[in-house]
């Protein structure tokens, strides 16, 4: 489905709130309490001979020119990039400003892009988050939502979490109920292996407040399916 398609057939089937029994316990991402005891310098060092490891299992020569640096490369970008959104110490903090302007519409971010990694495989998926909230007197700097859906990005993550965790994540510093995300993206275990289907698309979102009325929610999926 294109995305225009995956929109509508949300419209079309009111699918646009994800319902949980416990949304607390289903946004937060599964972590030991003794996470970050270790820093990430050993981190590193642990993960890159325990990644020397499976390279060696698979056969590989790591005395190869090509092939011996890879184990301390993969382990600095686990540590550093692909997985830093799991220490709170990475995490952005938001600006406000007050709404002097006292705009009270919506004010929306779409497509902003993110790259995350599945869970469940550790392959990439990514694609375009959508933002929407309305302002409870205060507004924060744009480019701080892209930093939020970078932050949640960099895990091993499910996409279903990570829509309501940016939510919450709003919810919390803009102190509103009134925020909507949408996340449109494509998983490479779903398109590089197994059933390798290289089109399809996987929507999910989370509205609260006034979101979830009828007309806003419409007006949303409006604007952010709008071509510039
Ligand atoms: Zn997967």
């Amino acid at each position: 489905m294109k995305q225009n398609e995956t929109l509508s057939f949300i419209k079309a089937n009111n699918l646009s709130n994800l319902i949980f029994d416990d949304l607390e316990f289903t946004s937060k991402t599964p972590l030991r309490d003794d996470a970050f005891e270790m820093c990430d310098d050993e981190k590193i060092k642990l993960i890159s001979e325990h990644f020397s490891k499976i390279m060696h299992i698979l056969g590989l020569d790591l005395n190869d020119d090509s092939l011996k640096d890879s184990p301390a490369r993969i382990a600095k970008m686990y540590v550093k990039e692909y997985f830093s959104g799991l220490d709170p110490k990475n995490k952005p903090y938001l600006t406000l400003f007050k709404n002097k302007y006292n705009y009270k519409q919506m004010v929306i971010e779409k497509d902003i892009s993110f790259y995350s990694n599945c869970e469940h495989h550790f392959v990439p998926f990514m694609g375009k988050a959508h933002i929407g909230y309305i302002s409870n007197g205060e507004v924060v700097g744009l480019s701080k939502l892209n930093r939020i859906v970078d932050y949640f990005a960099k895990r091993p993550q499910v996409q279903e979490r990570m829509t309501i965790q940016i939510a919450n994540e709003l919810k919390d510093s803009l102190k509103t109920e009134d925020i909507a995300v949408v996340l449109e993206a494509k998983h490479l275990c779903v398109s590089s292996r197994g059933i390798k289907d290289d089109t399809s698309i996987t929507t999910t979102s989370a509205l609260f407040g006034k979101f979830l009325d009828m007309d806003t929610r419409s007006e949303f999926i409006r604007l952010i399916e709008k071509k510039h």
